[in-house]
């Protein structure tokens, strides 16, 4: 389990990482969503241990990185933005190398770089210089680096940067792979590829969290609370005494439509399913309706809505729709 706790960095007076807080369970794919500039890549280097926080603490199975750097690199297996490449080297060459790096046997240099290879496919590229690679298969190269030494964890900044749809529909299924054995972190600015992939999405904007969660609770959280849009064919006066009567409604605003038909956004109670008894309570008067929906939105606009306001507790947002 790796906990973050009051992270904070700093580049002069800009504040890149502002206070971050959270927890990584073993097992699972985390992704770390947010824009370009949002500090993913600053806190993943302080995770790994490639760059000194300002503030707070990074700690692994208790243990602090910065007292313990040694134990830290045999926990974690990183692929950074930008990863050092060595176009000059074959990938087996390459791997050996980033194996010794590692500190890792001879022996078991020789045997974890041909596990890998396999794992990740690279096999029948083994020989071939990395400069002669697509990007997709340097990506590769980039994650069974990141394999070597078989760390519990696996960071991956912008893992699916720069390739194809072909490429990326490989590379996911990669990770999912390397997820039964290892927690995975990866980061990216795109929400779809973190979406599908990922079991457990931490939002972040300006260097603050602004959502975690599962994707289905966020989507759920911020969106499925209860904004019910339907259509009644009547009197304005009586739909506006019919929908005051429904209990749990909260407020609700009427459009009309054409001539004796009405729009109404009704937004219900926290948690409450009020479609029902909306349905009824028309019936009941002799007032059809012609629709009935729960609005839902995507993740997307969550992911928009957040990163745009650009922070900001998530309760208070919470509480703003409750
Ligand atoms: P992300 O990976 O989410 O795109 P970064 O972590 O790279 O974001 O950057 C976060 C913020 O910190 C940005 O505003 C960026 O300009 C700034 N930043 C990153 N690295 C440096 C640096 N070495 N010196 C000064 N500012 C930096
Ligand atoms: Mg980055």
């Amino acid at each position: 389990m790796i906990v973050v706790k009051n992270l904070v960095k700093k580049y002069g007076s800009h504040i890149a990482v502002d206070n971050l807080n959270f927890s990584i369970d073993k097992g699972r794919i985390y992704g770390f969503l947010g824009p370009n500039g949002a500090g993913k890549s600053t806190t993943m280097n302080i995770m790994t241990g490639y760059l000194a926080a300002t503030e707070g603490e990074v700690t692994i199975n208790g243990f602090d990185i910065l007292k313990n750097p040694e134990a830290f690199k045999k926990s974690v297996g990183y692929l950074p933005e930008m990863p050092p490449v060595y176009m000059d080297m074959t990938v087996r060459e390459y791997l050996n190398f980033a194996a010794e790096l590692k500190g890792l046997s001879k022996e078991e240099r020789k045997i974890q770089t041909e596990v890998i290879m396999g794992r990740i496919k690279l096999n029948q590229t083994a020989d071939r210089l990395i400069a002669n690679l697509s990007k997709g298969y340097r990506q590769r190269v980039g994650l069974a680096q990141a394999m070597l030494g078989f760390p519990e964890t696996i960071i991956l900044d912008e893992p699916m940067v720069g390739l194809d749809p072909q490429q990326i529909i490989e590379i996911r299924q990669l990770i999912r792979s390397l997820a039964k054995n290892h927690t995975v972190i990866l980061s990216s600015h795109i929400l779809a590829e973190v979406q599908e992939l990922c079991d457990y999405i931490l939002i972040i904007a300006k260097g603050k969290l602004v959502a975690q969660d599962t994707p289905e609770n966020l989507e759920r959280l911020f969106l499925g609370t209860g904004l019910i849009k339907l259509e009644a064919r009547g009197s304005v006066e009586k739909i506006k005494e019919i929908l005051s009567r429904v209990r749990f409604v909260k407020d609700y605003t009427l459009t009309k439509k054409d001539e004796q038909l009405y729009q109404a956004a009704v937004t219900a109670q926290k948690g409450a399913d009020i479609r029902e008894a909306l349905f009824f309570a028309f019936a009941g008067e002799g007032y059809p309706l012609l629709s009935l929906y729960e609005e839902k939105g995507t993740l997307e606009d969550v992911y928009l809505k957040l990163t745009q306001e650009g922070g900001g507790a998530i309760e208070s947002r919470i509480q703003k729709r409750a």
